[in-house]
């Protein structure tokens, strides 16, 4: 055969798709590991260089043997999203915009406190759930995130920090799934990235720096107590079914009084009994904010060992609400804390990179048309403005 030929057969062959590691769970690779024929420890190996020393080069993986390293660099790789851009705000904030496969970005944002660093990952490309005062749910849907785009997110920020140096201080000390997204409508993925997080031989987080929040999709909220005893945050907003209808559409099939019970559940079912459910109540002037909403909130969670956080709203180009004024904001915070709930008042952070939350939109190519109807609405709006 001459050698022309032989690079024609090569050209003609499909190029194998590599297995990417970086998503793989403590006992996903395991299961890899002994797959391809080597023992299962050797994951507890792959895993401490990928999440501990942010090594994505399995060549360097200097622990395995030579033979071993080549083995896997035929069938798998470390393959991580792409950073586009990362900005800093003068509170100390980053945000950084990444690339998944099919070319849609993300945003992902790094919140600095005096005793923790948060990180707020997306699990979702755009947003299916579509709720009224949320910029993520303006720009449409487009997929789910795999686990390896999701961990990877919390990869990218620990190496920004430099974290993966030896006795380096860990910046990154929480993770709420917050972004982009509804976590539960991608299950099995963000599971899976959860326990990479809290994996001893990976980030080692904490269950309570972990939270995951949702809007409430119910069924998957039951589910969750069984696989994971991650923190929960719930996205309420509204203290009655008529106006969260309006506000988060999924309550139309999960009406409020399911939600809780199941988030009750949820904490139920965890060892300790001290745990506490975050509620997310995002304050709209005029809207959910008066004295009648805040008795409303506390009596509907009286039977809920939670907090309550309240978060003024952030606007976004085109949204339909203002934020509240600051004495509603300290009116629903006291009556609340009249009733003996504990509340805190989310501080807007990341505001001039438009980091806040609800703020975050990303560049998703939108497969509901959502985002198209958005903007021609927009453009409408601002016609009328002009011609006013
Ligand atoms: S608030 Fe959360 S669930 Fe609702 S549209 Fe935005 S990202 Fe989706």
């Amino acid at each position: 055969m001459s050698p022309k030929s032989a690079v024609n057969i090569t050209d003609d062959q499909p190029q194998q798709v590599k297995t990417n590691l970086l998503g793989f769970s403590a006992s996903r690779l395991g299961d890899f590991m002994e797959g391809i024929g080597e023992k299962r420890f050797r994951a507890t190996q792959v895993i401490k260089w990928i999440h501990q020393m942010g090594e994505c080069d399995l060549h360097e993986m200097s622990n395995l043997s030579k033979d071993l390293r080549a083995k896997l660099a035929e069938v798998a790789e470390v393959k991580l999203p792409e950073v586009v851009s990362c900005q800093d705000s003068v509170d100390g904030t980053r945000k950084w915009l990444i690339r998944v496969d099919g070319g849609s970005c993300i945003e992902m944002v790094y919140i600095p406190e005096r005793d923790r660093g948060t990180l707020c990952v997306s699990s979702q490309i755009g947003c299916a759930l579509d709720c009224s005062f949320c910029a993520t749910g303006k720009q449409g849907f487009n997929r789910d995130l795999t686990a390896a785009e999701i961990i990877g997110q919390l990869w990218i920020a620990a190496n920004s920090f430099e974290q993966f140096a030896p006795k380096a201080k860990r910046r990154v000390t929480n993770v709420v799934m917050m972004g982009m997204g509804e976590p539960l409508m991608n299950f099995d993925n963000v599971v899976d990235a959860m326990s990479i997080m809290l994996e001893d031989n990976a980030y080692g987080l904490s269950k309570r720096r972990v939270t995951l929040s949702t809007a409430g999709v119910v069924p998957q909220l039951d589910k969750l107590g069984d696989v994971s005893d991650v923190s929960l945050a719930i996205s309420l907003h509204a203290p009655n079914d008529e106006l969260r209808n309006q506000l988060v559409p999924i309550n139309r099939k999960y009406p409020l009084a399911q939600f809780i019970e199941s988030a009750k559940n949820y904490i139920e079912k965890m060892p300790d009994n001290r745990r506490k459910v975050t509620v997310e109540y995002t304050l709209m002037d005029q809207i959910n904010d008066r004295s009648v909403h805040a008795r409303e909130l506390a009596v509907l969670l009286k039977d809920l060992p939670c907090k309550v956080n309240l978060i003024p709203f952030n606007a976004f180009p085109g949204s339909d609400y203002k934020r509240v004024t600051n004495t509603a904001l300290d009116r629903f915070r006291d009556i609340l804390m009249a009733e003996g709930y504990t509340v805190t008042v989310r501080t807007t952070r990341g505001d001039d990179i438009a980091a806040a939350c609800g703020q975050l939109a990303g560049e998703v190519n939108d497969r509901t048309k959502r985002q198209a109807r958005y903007k021609k609405r927009l453009s409408e709006v601002q016609t009328l403005n002009i011609t006013d």
